[in-house]
């Protein structure tokens, strides 16, 4: 790995105008350093400059059926060769998305009885607060327009997913917000500090009771979150939390929106981490792992009692021009029959047990503090720093790993993100957690 082919001829070229014509995000304008990826196959990826990788975060966690297949390419095509496209306002409709919708539907927990398609996570994220809040108005209670959402929760950064997001990053200088957003606190065993000596689930409950009574039942519409929290570290929460969540807000008449834009499509090892942690919501928002990345794509699946209000009167007013693209949707359709064939979320447990048992011997380094894997999402977070009590900063582990070895992974401000294509092979999973191991065992 990290072998050099020819590199593009205008390779260098290609680099500066990239510097001085693409704002990218999370990139100060100043940087010089840029790879400009030009192929792909399986987990590996090539650059213009001949330079190879493995891509252990199958991009932004969702290339799950790997780079470069050639049956996405045809189904792309051949959709394209038929109806590349056409509107699905009002009463018109296209084959492939009328296909997946039924296909999702198929998949998906038995609450789940339609779907509307967005271009994203976050178009999907605002589609899902837009219909709660309608759910609300239209049966009357208008005053009920509070979203509760959780610190630390990434929700993607339209201003509605914005808002949910509890990162103060996402806020800063984009302000106002939209109002009537409250975040609570997640659970996270592994910081008891967080919750002052009380169990964590128990916390967070009792800060939600407390949250309802101060802003009142009657003018709460929904509650956001990811099932497992995922840019934030990948952190499953206790078994009883969502479902004792969710028992709660039920029983105030308030909503509840998992955002599953990781964690879908077999991430987890299950087609939707609501089956894994036993909860049935009101929505699941997926995007991501629906089409691999082949196409920009998210699907909003609601469920059946939140359907009849929000398709009645004059339906669910407001679309996206891309919702239920007939290219999007025969790409997703093949991506999922994929992901079925070749057993793909049974891989995503086996070769993320894999991954997570040769990482989590990396918990006996000082500079580690604790590895999270589920399936095969992953969570190296650091220590904290003896002399200073701060959490070390995990900003220089991705570099480091990926000049030595050619690996690429990722990292939020004090935990290395892993999250491989679900094709990853166990002798790829073993580079990943080589390299990984030597970048800090030497930091130890
Ligand atoms: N929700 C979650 C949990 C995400 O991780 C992301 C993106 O990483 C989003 C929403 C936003 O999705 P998108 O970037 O497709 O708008």
């Amino acid at each position: 790995l990290h072998a050099k082919t020819a590199p593009l001829a205008d390779a260098d070229l290609l680099v500066k105008r990239d510097q001085s014509r693409l704002i990218h995000p999370h990139l100060p304008g100043d940087t010089t350093d840029r790879i400009v990826m030009v192929e792909g196959s399986g987990c590996r990826l090539r650059d213009a400059h001949g330079r190879e990788y493995l891509d252990a975060t199958g991009g932004l966690m969702l290339a799950h059926v790997g780079h470069g297949r050639r049956e996405l390419i045809e189904a792309a095509a051949g959709q394209m060769a038929k109806l590349e496209y056409y509107s699905s306002f009002h009463e018109f409709s296209n084959e492939p998305s009328i296909r997946l919708a039924d296909r999702l539907i198929g998949l998906a927990p038995p609450p789940m009885e339609r779907v509307y398609f967005t271009s994203g996570g976050a178009e999907a994220v605002d589609a899902a607060l837009r219909m709660a809040r309608l759910y609300h108005h239209r049966r009357g209670e208008r005053d009920r327009t509070w979203v509760l959402a959780r610190s630390l929760g990434y929700h993607g950064v339209s201003y509605g997913g914005a808002a949910a997001t509890g990162m103060p990053m996402f806020h800063q200088g984009f302000g106002p917000m939209l109002p009537h957003v409250r975040h609570l606190t997640p659970p996270m065993p592994f910081h008891p500090e967080m919750y002052g000596g009380e169990d964590p689930t128990e916390f967070c409950l009792r800060e939600l009771r407390e949250t309802i009574e101060d802003i009142g039942a009657e003018n709460i519409a929904v509650m956001i979150g990811e099932p497992i929290l995922g840019v934030a570290g990948v952190v499953e929460p206790p078994g009883d939390y969502w479902p004792r969540v969710r028992e709660l807000l039920a029983s105030h008449g308030i909503l509840l929106i998992l955002d599953e834009v990781i964690t879908a499509y077999g991430r987890t090892g299950h087609w939707f981490a609501a089956e894994r942690l036993g909860v049935t919501p009101d929505f699941i928002v997926t995007a991501k792992g629906l089409t691999s990345g082949y196409f920009p794509m998210g699907a909003l699946l609601v469920a059946g009692q939140v359907v009849d209000v929000v398709t009645r009167d004059e339906g669910f007013v407001g679309g996206y021009t891309y919702s239920g693209h007939a290219t999007g949707c025969a790409v997703a359709l093949e991506n999922l029959a994929i992901l079925e064939r070749e057993n793909l979320l049974a891989a995503a447990t086996r070769v993320g047990d894999r991954l997570g048992e040769r990482l989590r011997r990396l918990e006996e380094l000082p500079v580690v503090g604790q590895v999270r894997q589920t399936g095969l999402m992953i969570g190296v977070e650091l220590a904290q720093d003896p002399a200073t009590g701060e959490p070390l900063p995990a900003d220089r582990v991705p570099p480091l790993v990926r000049e030595r070895a050619g690996v690429i992974v990722r990292n939020n401000p004090n935990t290395v993100l892993i999250s491989p294509p679900l094709v990853m092979s166990d002798d790829e999973a073993d580079r990943v957690a080589d390299a990984v191991t030597e970048v800090l065992t030497e930091f130890a």
